[in-house]
């Protein structure tokens, strides 16, 4: 009679050289450094070791047990040679998806990444001169052309613009802020931390739901260095309330000789009322409404690369220039590149939406959405597939990253009607695949919003359910 103390089942493993000598993992060897094959070896039976050890494994054949540890392994050392990061179709509607990594760059954008990444480049040489350049400089120009504002800097992201600009503007000094504004912006971003990490001292002012320029001008001192407006980027205070405006905020400003800040948290050089999304005040109005500073995103709205931006007076920004923290968090030469040829786009604002991902999928109505979703929808019917059934359905895609939270985008997906338990293994399956795939589990069932997948990304969609629809 067989034993089936964990000891018993403990002899039955086998040792590290006796799985590497075997047959079956001859191509694995051969396609790996041995390392790493010995280290996935090691990791899988370590963990056979623990789950029998636990109780929770009692094998009684050897050859069988060995096989599975040999497939574990070839699985582990594939695994180990996927890339972290790797393509995903986002098939959520969500424009601004920060999970997926915010926004796509134009095509010229990319183009001028690429130059940036394979040659030399005079990032900080003045070719006119021959004398040290600044980095900086292509973007300034740009930025003040397109903004009307006097001068322009940019950083590694918005929070850091933020950062930046309380900590050379009011260290040791009052800030007024709305207590309706004092937002937490996701990954721990909250304006009354940021306010502390710099040093300047938070005063709030006026109540969650209303906030008058009055409140603004009583709470105003000689130790006030900055009258501070915060995009409630992803909330909304609605029904009865009133929040200053930034114009109100100037008129303030000016009169107590304060400067008006605006963080914009998204930031949109294109009002984009026109796609019926609500209107917001551009960058440009913002500066002619009278901030002194504007600061916000490159990768929301605009559709860049990561950055943040400030723009603003000269004087202020001249300071912000010579903050030592400027140099800590300044931008490298990819972002340079890509925000230069982004930034170009928008000297003509069709060109900015046909071109700009980002603003086109916001722009993108029925007349785009609609052959995507059939062409999908038809080539899944087509695979004849018993207990699956597959719909045209309307569904509503969001902004995202933040930015405005109440708005809905009518848009059209592909749902897939699927047992329950299956639906979990076909989404799980999905975010497996490479390229990885990311839809909506709605109502049992899962949606996948044609608004978010690129043109060119149709054909990987479609294989990808067609492989995990066979598979689940
Ligand atoms: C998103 C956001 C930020 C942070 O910007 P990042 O570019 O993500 O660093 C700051 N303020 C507001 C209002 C925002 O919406």
């Amino acid at each position: 009679m067989k034993s089936s103390k964990p000891t018993h089942h403990i002899r039955l493993l086998p040792s590290v050289d006796e799985i590497i000598r075997n047959q079956k993992l001859l191509e694995t060897l051969n396609q790996n450094p041995r390392h790493l094959v010995v280290r996935a070896t090691r990791h899988v039976l370590d963990e056979k070791r623990g789950h029998i050890l636990a109780g929770a494994l009692k094998p009684d054949n050897e050859e069988d047990l060995k096989a599975g540890i040999i497939s574990e392994i070839i699985k582990l050392v594939h695994k180990h040679n996927t890339p972290g990061l790797r393509q995903v179709i986002n098939a959520t509607g969500v424009v601004i998806h920060t999970n997926l990594a915010r926004a796509l760059l134009s095509k010229s954008a990319l183009q001028a990444v690429e130059m940036a990444a394979s040659g030399y480049s005079n990032l900080e040489l003045d070719l006119s001169t021959g004398k040290r350049g600044s980095r900086y400089a292509p973007l300034e120009d740009l930025l003040v052309e397109l903004t009307g504002a006097e001068a322009a800097l940019v950083v590694n992201n918005n929070a850091s613009a933020v950062l930046l600009a309380l900590g050379t503007l009011a260290r040791g000094k009052e800030v007024i802020v709305s207590r309706g504004q004092l937002v937490e912006i996701g990954g721990s971003f909250r304006i009354p931390d940021v306010m502390a990490q710099s040093g300047a001292q938070l005063v709030e002012v006026g109540s969650t739901n209303k906030t008058y320029p009055a409140d603004y001008q009583q709470a105003t001192n000689d130790n006030t260095s900055l009258l501070l407006n915060v995009h409630t980027s992803n909330y909304r205070i609605v029904g009865f309330t009133r929040e200053t405006t930034v114009r109100e905020l100037a008129a303030v400003g000016r009169e107590m000789g304060v400067p008006v800040m605006s963080d914009l948290g998204s930031g949109s050089l294109i009002d984009l009322s026109r796609f019926g999304l609500p209107y917001e005040p551009t960058v440009q109005e913002t500066v002619a409404a009278g901030a002194d500073l504007v600061t916000f995103s490159g990768d929301k709205l605009l559709g860049g690369p990561q950055a943040g931006i400030l723009i603003g007076k000269k004087e202020i920004i001249d300071k912000m220039k010579k903050n030592p923290l400027t140099r800590a968090i300044r931008i490298d030469k990819f972002t340079v590149a890509a925000l230069e040829a982004t930034l170009r786009e928008y000297r003509d604002s069709e060109k900015a939406i046909a071109n700009i991902p980002t603003l086109r999928m916001l722009a993108d109505g029925p007349a785009e959405l609609l052959p995507r979703a059939k062409c999908l929808l038809k080539k899944l019917q087509q695979l004849n597939l018993a207990d699956v059934d597959f719909k045209l359905v309307e569904t509503i895609s969001r902004v995202g990253g933040g930015a405005m939270p109440t708005a809905d985008l009518p848009s059209t997906g592909v749902e897939i009607l699927l047992q329950q338990t299956k639906i979990n293994n076909l989404a799980s399956c999905l975010r497996d695949h490479l390229p990885a795939v990311i839809g909506r589990i709605q109502n049992e069932s899962l949606v996948l919003d044609m608004r978010t997948v690129q043109a060119k990304d149709m054909d990987q969609l479609f294989n990808a359910i067609r492989n995990c629809l066979m598979k689940i």
